[in-house]
């Protein structure tokens, strides 16, 4: 999920707008920068591992002290990394090895592998491990004269998704600039345009902007604007006019970064899914994992490790590798894990679960796991952690940066991943093709199900609203909501600041119980899956103690209603999707609570988005 901007015009200094358009796109992604401009007939390039600031120091101490370009066209980025580590060559604006093509692009390409394999053959050298170098190479080899119509070909070629900006020595009056699935959008400027990956970017120079279609394809100069599709048909788009502040940009329109993260959830499980799901043979694909089927079929135990929200989507881990896949499994608390001196043997495998891929206890585990000879992997969000990197093997969730700092996105990408790992051992065992093909369906759907939980956010709101005076909440569940009902707690309690309990439904009655009564209500999470019979039991004691229940239950399972004072009504799924879509609407139950209460939604009190001490 990285960040765009090009610029071309004679009104402004280039690089410094070019920069400023990537700060105000930094929450895209930080772990490197670069920028190409065009100057005397030659592309110039600079670029640097890190944040934005560190790419301006460097075009600082280089280019400004000794000869500063003489532009009107560049374009910029600042990486996210999906396919190699965040390192210098790895950065973005790529260049073909004739030094003619320049690209930026925000995406994911799946099938490059096999395009690099046929550009290789063709005597083209790559200098970076990502996916999207290949991109400029194919451009230039697909060359004749029109930028655009060898973008449009190379396009036709891709799979998987794009947002990119490519300028040539062949035509410095222009950029192209295309989309299919990441966002492009053309800033219209008196003569000059700037193109971005949200408007954050161009706000400050324009308020007219051109939003592309997938597939369009625009030819950007700095008196007008040419828009093709892929088959070089001319189409037209409106101008709009954006009303938004920049602040309320950098959040693409929404009020707190978590918001929008909760919005990005069908997108980013989408990009967590994609090119992982094999039909024909009803299994995950994960290659980053590294093992060959005997060597699934040797792993007699799995430990994952992991604290927080990863530890609960961890939760939801241990009963699909139990129930898919027969494979013994413990979730461990990572610092408990690295502390007692674990029995860890050959055939065990040590999960560990980390968005940032740095989280200093999960990592002790880790090291503690591959002291004691077992092998690891890791599940991560971040390219080129730390963990990533000390397991060696592993799923990154492609999720896009996590910015709020209470965990989201994260946590869904991390279940929706994990059962794809329990599918491939599944698979590797006990699971029959049928069984294999059904869960891939389920898979495929889960962005579908959770966006219907986000066209119910606002009903979410209202129960928020009759319980905000609440000072202590319990949250209860059962088998796969068990592990969602802490989330819920764990949600609640980090940004609304409300004393909440996660507990098992039937442990309530071994002492918390004792806490009930009309001023404490109860989050019961009774969706129609095993379970739900008992809890039903559960509800009942505790509106016996005059606690007020909110249930969370599956569209038309009517049988809950008199069970509970408010229903957050969830779609229909098995009991593998239940956790997802349950989070996702306990994520905008504390959502609301937190801003009811007027709390510091992205910046909680005492937390940190990365926890790197013990
Ligand atoms: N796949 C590209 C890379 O790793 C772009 C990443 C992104 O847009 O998130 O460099």
């Amino acid at each position: 999920m990285c960040g765009i901007v090009g610029y071309i015009g004679k009104k402004r200094d280039n690089v410094e707008t070019l920069i400023d358009g990537l700060k105000r796109l930094e929450y895209r992604g930080y772990d490197s920068a670069g920028i190409a401009v065009i100057e005397n007939g030659g592309i110039r390039s600079i670029k640097s591992t890190g944040k934005v600031a560190e790419l301006q120091q460097k075009i600082l101490a280089d280019w400004n002290h000794h000869n500063k370009p003489d532009t009107s066209i560049g374009i910029a980025h600042t990486r996210w990394a999906t396919h190699g580590a965040p390192t210098h060559d790895n950065a973005h604006p790529h260049i073909d090895d004739t030094g003619r093509f320049a690209l930026v692009h925000n995406g994911i390409i799946e099938n490059y592998a096999a395009l690099k394999k046929q550009l290789q053959l063709k005597g083209h050298v790559f200098k970076s491990e990502t996916d999207s170098e290949v991109l400029v190479h194919l451009i230039a080899e697909l060359f004749d004269g029109d930028l655009m119509q060898a973008v449009a070909a190379s396009l036709k070629q891709l799979e998987g998704t794009f947002g990119i900006t490519v300028i040539s020595l062949d035509s410095p009056d222009s950029l192209v600039v295309a989309r299919r699935g990441s966002p492009i959008v053309i800033g219209v400027g008196d003569e000059e345009s700037i193109v971005a990956s949200d408007v954050s970017a161009l706000i400050a120079y324009t308020k007219r902007v051109i939003y592309l279609d997938d597939d369009d394809i625009a030819l950007v100069s700095a008196e007008g604007i040419e828009i093709r599709n892929i088959d070089n048909v001319p189409v037209s788009r409106e101008i709009a006019k954006v009303d938004w502040s920049s602040d309320a940009a950098e959040k693409g329109g929404y009020e707190h970064f978590m918001l929008k993260e909760m919005y990005e959830q069908p997108e980013a499980i989408s990009n967590a899914t994609r090119g992982r799901l094999d039909r024909k043979m009803a299994t995950g694909m994960m290659n980053g994992l590294g093992f060959s089927p005997k060597n699934l079929a040797e792993i007699n135990r799995i430990v994952i490790a992991a604290c927080g929200t990863s530890m609960h989507a961890g939760m939801v881990g241990e009963y699909y590798f139990e129930d898919l896949a027969s494979i013994p499994t413990e979730i461990e608390q990572a610092a408990e894990f690295r502390y007692r001196n674990p029995i860890i043997e050959p055939n065990s495998l040590l999960l560990a679960i980390s968005q940032s891929g740095e989280t200093a206890d999960t990592l002790a585990a880790v090291r503690e796991a591959i002291n004691k000879g077992a092998t690891v992997a890791s599940i991560c969000n971040v390219v080129g952690s730390t963990i990533a990197r000390e397991t060696g093997r592993g799923v990154y969730l492609h999720a896009g940066p996590e910015i709020g700092v209470a965990s989201t996105k994260a946590f869904t990408c991390q279940v929706t991943v994990l059962l794809m790992i329990a599918l491939k051992f599944g698979r590797n065992r006990r699971l029959a093709t049928e069984e294999g093909v059904r869960l891939i369906d389920e898979i495929e759907n889960i962005p579908a199900l959770v966006t219907e939980v986000l066209n119910d956010a606002a009903k979410i709101e209202e129960i928020a609203r009759k319980y905000v005076y609440a000072e202590d909440m319990f949250f209860i569940g059962r088998g796969y909501l068990y592990p969602a009902a802490l989330e819920g707690a764990l949600k609640i309690k980090e940004i609304s600041y409300i004393h909440a309990e996660g507990y098992h439904a039937a442990e309530l009655k071994h002492g918390p119980i004792a806490l009930l009564e009309e001023k404490v209500p109860v989050v019961a999470l009774a969706n129609d899956i095993p379970g739900k019979d008992k809890i039903i039991g559960n509800m009942q004691e505790c509106k016996a103690r005059k606690s007020p229940v909110i249930a969370t239950a599956t569209v038309g399972d009517d049988s809950i209603r008199e069970h509970a004072d408010d229903i957050i009504w969830l779609p229909e799924c098995s009991k593998y999707v239940a956790p997802i879509i349950s989070v996702v609407a306990l994520q905008f139950f504390s959502y609301y609570f937190a801003k009811l209460r007027g709390c510091s939604i992205d910046q909680p009190r005492n937390l940190a988005k990365s926890v790197t001490v013990e």
